[in-house]
């Protein structure tokens, strides 16, 4: 999970405020020294540690906190308040214009995951009703053009290349050409990135800027590098003047250094984090909502719309229907676990979820329930259209489950448990049936009677 280590860490220090009914100023003291090694050890810049730390005690030995009855609570939400206003406090959109073709810079170093970026936020803008175009302008690094093309052409997205022999402001300014021509309206620059900043390289994308004059430069940074990303975007921000950041790689990032430190030490808002290798792996950062993920408290919000967007409603409904009156077989169970399985891998959905951070939830294994659903994936896949529809056409065939068994690669004992969890399955609706019709009753004869 994104920023676990320094999650861990600060609820524990939180944990031990909760409970106290009164707080002194010594028990602030000894939490604010446990807030401030969390900090650290997660690699926050060691200016911004100090004004927090500072900041965050000054409050909490504030009255209002010191006379309130749940003193616990009060610094809970102060260390709440400080990180997202640590991180910008409200997400920032990128600048578009209303009418007319919109221009991105992508910059950034080489494996930042700059061209994967170019993918993902072709993907999201295209969802806002936008026609995006890639426009390659990495001539150096091998390869870089045909990465690009191959990551549009999996989502669709046209890309404007002009091999590796032009400069890269001469494909920039056709890029815009190409994509009035072609009806695009906005364009996404991929610049080149070096392994380290250069001066050669900073010119070139001075370059760009001036002649394509961008509504918006993004600068890509890999969260895992921590303090060498804060550095990187205080670097560019002095010679580009950029107008956000872009978090990759927050998937991986156990400490959170760089997402605590970069606004604070540039006053440059992160836009986006990037939260995986896939193209649709985006999020937009919105900081209130990681201080609550930081803290443990979840993020119902983005859980929201992950499932808005994800989920096809007519579909999850008439799912539901069919579950309700029990006529609901292996074909819907599919559905349901397609439809799971669009909101993405499960670990990421259960760091969204209120309260279930790592220490709740103990040893349970997300992998090992991917597997099994993907297990259960395949057994269903090896029925025939008739058994799905009508499982017991298998309880009492041991050739049937034989040929399943054979078909999704587990023994007979795997599609009896199978089974045996579909008829519990089952058994559990037809109660939550009657239960809810209870229920109904007795609300309506306490209304009425
Ligand atoms: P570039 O050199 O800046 O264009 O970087 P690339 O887009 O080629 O990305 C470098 C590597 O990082 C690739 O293997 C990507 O798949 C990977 N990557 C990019 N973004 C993310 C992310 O958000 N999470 C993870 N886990 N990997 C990422």
């Amino acid at each position: 999970m994104a920023f676990e280590g320094l999650a861990s860490k600060l609820q524990e220090a939180m944990k031990k405020l909760k409970g106290k009914g009164k707080l002194t100023e010594k028990d602030i003291k000894m939490a604010m020294r446990e807030v401030k090694l969390a900090l650290l050890e997660a690699d926050v810049n060691f200016k911004v540690v100090k004004n927090f730390v500072k900041t965050v005690g000054e409050k909490c030995t504030g009255s209002e906190v010191m006379e309130s009855l749940t003193p616990g609570q009060q610094v809970v939400k102060i260390v709440n308040d400080e990180l997202s206003s640590l991180m910008g406090d409200e997400s920032k959109e990128i600048n578009l214009k209303a009418n007319g073709i919109s221009v991105i810079m992508l910059v950034g170093l080489q494996g930042a995951g700059k061209t994967t970026m170019g993918g993902k936020l072709a993907t999201h803008l295209r969802k806002n009703n936008k026609r995006p175009l890639l426009v390659a302008c990495d001539i150096y690094r091998p390869a870089a053009i045909k990465q690009l093309q191959v990551v549009g052409k999996s989502i669709d997205v046209p890309v404007f290349s002009m091999g590796d022999k032009v400069n890269p402001v001469d494909i920039a300014k056709a890029g815009i050409e190409h994509a009035k021509a072609n009806d695009n309206n906005v364009v996404i620059i991929d610049t080149a990135g070096r392994l380290h900043i250069d001066e050669e390289l900073m010119q070139e994308l001075k370059d760009v800027k001036e002649c394509v004059e961008p509504d918006e430069i993004l600068l890509v940074v890999d969260s895992m590098t921590g303090q060498d990303a804060v550095n990187v975007a205080t670097t560019f921000d002095e010679l580009l003047n950029i107008d956000g950041v872009v978090l990759t790689k927050l998937d991986g990032d156990t400490r959170g250094g760089a997402a605590l430190s970069i606004k604070a030490m540039t006053g440059k808002p992160i836009k986006f984090a990037g939260i995986g290798e896939k193209l649709n792996d985006l999020e937009v950062f919105h900081p209130d909502r990681m201080a609550s993920r930081i803290l443990g408290m979840g993020d119902v919000l983005s859980l929201i719309e992950k499932a808005q967007s994800a989920i096809d409603e007519k579909e999850a409904e008439e799912l539901s229907n069919r579950m309700m009156n029990e006529e609901f077989n292996f074909e819907d169970y599919l559905s349901a676990m397609k439809q799971m399985k669009k909101l993405g891998p499960l670990g990421k959905i259960m760091e969204m979820v209120p309260g279930a951070n790592k220490s709740m939830m103990g040893d349970l294994d997300m992998e090992a329930s991917e597997k099994e659903m993907n297990r259960v994936e395949a057994m269903i896949n090896s029925m025939t259209v008739a058994e799905r529809r009508n499982p017991s056409l298998i309880k009492n065939s041991s050739s049937r489950k034989k040929r399943i068994a054979r078909g999704s690669g587990v023994n007979v004992a795997a599609i009896n448990k199978l089974l045996k969890g579909y008829e519990q399955s089952k058994k559990m609706m037809k109660q939550f049936k009657g239960m809810s019709k209870g229920v109904g009753k007795k609300a309506s004869k306490g209304l009425f009677g």
